[in-house]
């Protein structure tokens, strides 16, 4: 974090406007998403305002917003209704007259008769254009995004459906802030994320110390669940010389991480980099769960193609189940219990027997608030990684609610899923050789 403040120039302030959003009603994403967006673009941002509907506390929050920034992005209120003032409050702001723009009139009427649904006439005024804007298509909804220029200062606003914001942000604004003329460091920014699964943030930032004290790429740490990103950003006059900047940096950090590096591709996320390695490999996989309740095979379940490799996802709760679907021994439940080494290994196998997977996983274990105990504590869970006649067993000790437990839990399991193919095919080449 210390040192993403200060790079470039430009700094952005967000506004999400919406009442349902102070009343709880609906959760900001929009601020994580576009803070999360902002920071990859290497923009600075040192305030997120939300303020509801209501036009006065809007404007003197944009009034705020541009004295202390270059650029003031706004989400929500750009719909139909009357509630939906954030285009209006916006252009008063600068003494900007709305005009109906005929592009989006007939983008919209376009939108209304494909989908043989009735345009009233208030999505008309999803038309109107504060005058001198530029006008951002919405590909997935009405309400067209627009960006307004004053005296170096902008003001971006787009519409507030997640759906909508996020494909206009990926494919029109983030390009438009790249090449947004900036005095202080002219040219574009390129970035890379070097994606990395199985070790803590701060084990990762002890190993890139030196690399975080560059300015030209910068690289940046983002911990996720079970995963860590490290974003490398170059400034440079064009692509090609970023680019230039940002390879031996990311080739730095894939020798300094191995393994643990999954990808280094925007759009693969840890999931598609185990199903990626299956299809790779011909490997079918079924799961066995307990605890995450079938998050794994979810998880898994996501990614197109997966049909190719996946076979059966079993949800075994009881102990009952467990014996029933996977055989395991009710000497071993009653011997060693329902979250231990013993099951979660004969849960792997039970599972590769009756479903004849290459590859199978199981996971048990206590995911609380109750049922811990002394000796097996909330957190405490079990998994079993079966890989073409080779059962592995890793013990995993999470912390946080029942729901960051289980969520914690699935990414773990899939980072072992993938280690455990992975030595297995080290193993297999080293044998070969001999
Ligand atoms: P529409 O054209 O659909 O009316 P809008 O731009 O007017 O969109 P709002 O009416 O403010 O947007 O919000 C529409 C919906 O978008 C909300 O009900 C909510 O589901 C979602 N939404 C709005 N703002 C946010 C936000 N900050 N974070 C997450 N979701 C949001």
């Amino acid at each position: 974090t210390r040192n993403r403040e200060k790079r470039f120039g430009m700094v952005v302030e967000l506004i999400s406007v919406g009442t349902e959003l102070l009343l709880g009603n609906i959760v900001n994403t929009n601020a994580a998403y576009l803070a999360e967006k902002c920071a990859g673009l290497g923009l600075s941002c040192y305030y997120q305002t939300v303020v509801g509907d209501n036009s006065g506390r809007l404007a003197g929050t944009i009034r705020t917003a541009l004295e202390r920034a270059d650029l003031v992005i706004l989400t929500g209120g750009l719909g139909p209704t009357q509630d939906d003032l954030t285009k209006e409050t916006a252009a008063g702001v600068w003494n900007r007259q709305l005009a109906m723009d005929p592009h989006s009139l007939e983008r919209i009427e376009t939108y209304f008769r494909e989908r043989g649904l009735e345009m009233t006439e208030n999505n008309k005024k999803q038309a109107l254009v504060p005058e001198g804007a530029i006008v951002v298509d919405n590909d997935n909804g009405t309400a067209p995004g627009i960006i307004m220029e004053k005296e170096g200062k902008r003001m971006i606003l787009l519409p507030g459906p997640p759906n909508e914001l996020k494909p206009m942000f990926e494919n029109s604004i983030a390009p438009f802030l790249t090449g947004l003329e900036n005095p202080d460091a002219p040219g574009i920014i390129f970035s890379k994320t070097v994606k990395i699964c199985g070790m803590g943030e701060s084990k990762v930032e002890s190993q890139i110390t030196d690399l975080e004290a560059l300015a030209n790429p910068t690289v940046a740490p983002y911990a996720k669940t079970g995963e860590v990103h490290l974003r490398v950003t170059a400034r440079a006059e064009d692509e090609k010389e970023a680019k230039k900047l940002v390879k031996p940096v990311v080739k730095e950090l894939k020798s300094r991480f191995g393994s643990a590096v999954y990808t280094t591709e925007e759009d693969v996320t840890l999931e598609k980099a185990v199903v990626d390695l299956l299809l790779a490999n011909e490997l079918t996989v079924s799961t066995i769960e307990s605890c995450t309740g079938g998050m794994l095979a979810a998880r898994l379940i996501n990614i197109p193609g997966v049909s190719e490799v996946f076979k059966t996802g079993y949800i075994t709760y009881s102990n009952k189940a467990k014996r029933k679907i996977a055989g395991v021994k009710k000497g071993t439940l009653d011997k060693f219990g329902a979250v231990s080494p013993q099951t979660a290994k004969e849960m792997a196998r039970g599972t590769a027997l009756l479903t004849k997977a290459d590859v199978t996983f199981s996971i048990t274990g206590i995911a609380g608030p109750d049922g811990g105990t002394a000796e097996k504590p909330v957190g405490l869970i079990y998994m079993g990684c079966y890989v073409c006649g080779t059962t592995h067993v890793k013990e995993f000790h999470f912390s946080g609610n029942r729901a960051k437990i289980r969520e914690t839990a699935v990414s773990a399991a899939l980072t072992m899923m993938r280690q455990c193919i992975l030595e297995y095919y080290s193993q297999k080449t080293f044998g070969k050789k001999v």
